[in-house]
């Protein structure tokens, strides 16, 4: 038995969650918000227990020095000397990483360099990190990367129609993200629905704030939706997902914005929120739309329809499929989405879905296809800090 840290260290924020593993039994969970202001807040909740303390928390060390007084002041471990690894989500690993790597010097070294390709996110990474090493030192530390899933796919499915020096270069390709969601739907999937196939086709719907698809194949990645960065793809909350390239030139030709100013409405500004004009909350725009707001049904649609156009191309792509996968925010909670999404594909792909057990299905693992249909549907809700858990358990037992 060993304690282990999943942490997901934002640019001002730092989630963590300590589990006893191999049993995966979680016994804190918490995060610390508002890092570099005055009115930091911080929560905990163990042993059926909430806190909740508003303090300044003026950087990252600061929240990993709380977070840890915290876990002997509550009694969640004796000693500290209990954790015997240390896990942190990375958002880009780049071309760099294909699997999770111990978290030290060299490692910083490449997540420092990928900075232009995450520029939100990899200096907290590397922040949330030195905080962990200082305060836990000698303890183990691994960075498990949320592209590494998608390293599995072929050329045709990664590069784009560039001059090929540029992807060189520069490294322009697509790299994907959620993948650590989807390597875990992909596990669950296949011992939980796919016993005694000798091979598995499943696609995965992570559909929550950010959205994305995934092709597995035999537990391998073999195609995703976001591209480059977390903006390709689908639509999301506030972001586009995939566009014809040249709305970037022509807005910003006719609003006179820079590209940098219209990046950032790309990002912050578009998707579930720009279309709907009401909110980035599908549950905001699904009752606006439900009451007949049309632009907040426009939101809808578009939405279940690039959805459904990705899973129609990730069944050809897959020569078929076994096992249909809805997940994250949206795909576990709303029965509503789940069904303007299956409704796209259901004639096309063979599919006889329980659509009265579809309606009120919310936040649990449960088959949503009928015994005839030509592929399973389920619903899987995702555990990534779980899989990073296991991860560092892994690490622990390679060291032994
Ligand atoms: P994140 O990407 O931040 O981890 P989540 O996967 O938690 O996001 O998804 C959050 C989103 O899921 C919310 O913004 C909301 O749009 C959507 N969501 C959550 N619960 C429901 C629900 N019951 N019905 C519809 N949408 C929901």
């Amino acid at each position: 038995m060993a304690k282990v840290m999943a942490v997901n260290a934002g640019s001002s924020t730092l989630k963590y969650k300590l589990f006893e593993m191999p049993e995966g039994k979680v016994l804190c969970s918490g995060m610390a918000d508002r890092i570099g202001h005055d009115d930091g807040i911080f929560k905990i909740k163990y042993d059926g227990k909430e806190e909740k303390i508003t303090l300044p928390l003026p950087d990252h060390s600061k929240a990993v020095e709380l977070l840890l007084e915290a876990l002997t002041k509550y009694g969640v471990v004796k000693s500290l000397e209990e954790i015997k690894c240390v896990g942190h989500r990375v958002v880009q690993g780049g071309k760099y990483f294909s699997h999770s790597v111990d978290f030290d010097e060299e490692a910083a070294k490449k997540i420092d360099s990928l900075t232009p390709l995450d520029p939100l996110h990899a200096p907290a990474h590397l922040t949330g990190w030195r905080a962990f090493e200082k305060a836990l030192p000698g303890v183990p530390e691994i960075a498990v990367f949320d592209t590494a899933f998608h390293q599995t796919m072929e050329p045709e499915d990664y590069l784009f129609p560039i001059p090929y020096e540029l992807t060189e270069k520069y490294d322009c390709r697509r790299y994907g993200a959620h993948g650590t969601s989807h390597q875990y739907l992909s596990i669950k999937g296949q011992e939980d629905f796919l016993q005694g196939y000798e091979h598995t086709r499943i696609i995965s719907c992570h559909l929550g704030s950010g959205s994305s698809l995934a092709a597995i194949k035999d537990g391998k990645c073999v195609a995703t939706s976001m591209g480059l960065t977390p903006l390709g793809g689908v639509m999301m909350g506030t972001r586009t997902g995939d566009l014809d390239p040249s709305v970037m030139e022509y807005l910003c030709t006719c609003t006179g914005q820079s590209v940098e100013e219209m990046y950032n409405i790309f990002n912050k500004k578009s998707g579930f929120l720009g279309v709907s004009g009401l909110s980035n909350d599908t549950r905001d725009v699904e009752d606006a739309a439900l009451k007949g707001d049309e632009r907040c049904l426009n939101a809808v649609k578009l939405f279940a329809r690039r959805v459904a156009d990705y899973i129609g191309q990730y069944f050809v792509r897959l020569g078929g499929a076994d096992l249909i996968i809805f997940s994250a925010g949206i795909g576990e909670n709303s029965g509503y989405f789940r069904r303007l999404i299956l409704k796209d594909v259901e004639e096309a792909l063979g599919l006889k879905i329980d659509y009265e057990k579809n309606e009120p299905l919310r936040g649990k693992e449960e088959l949503i296809s009928l015994p005839d249909s030509k592929i399973k549907v389920a619903v899987i809700p995702t555990d990534e800090e779980y899989m990073i858990a296991l991860d560092c358990y892994k690490r622990i037992k390679d060291a032994a």
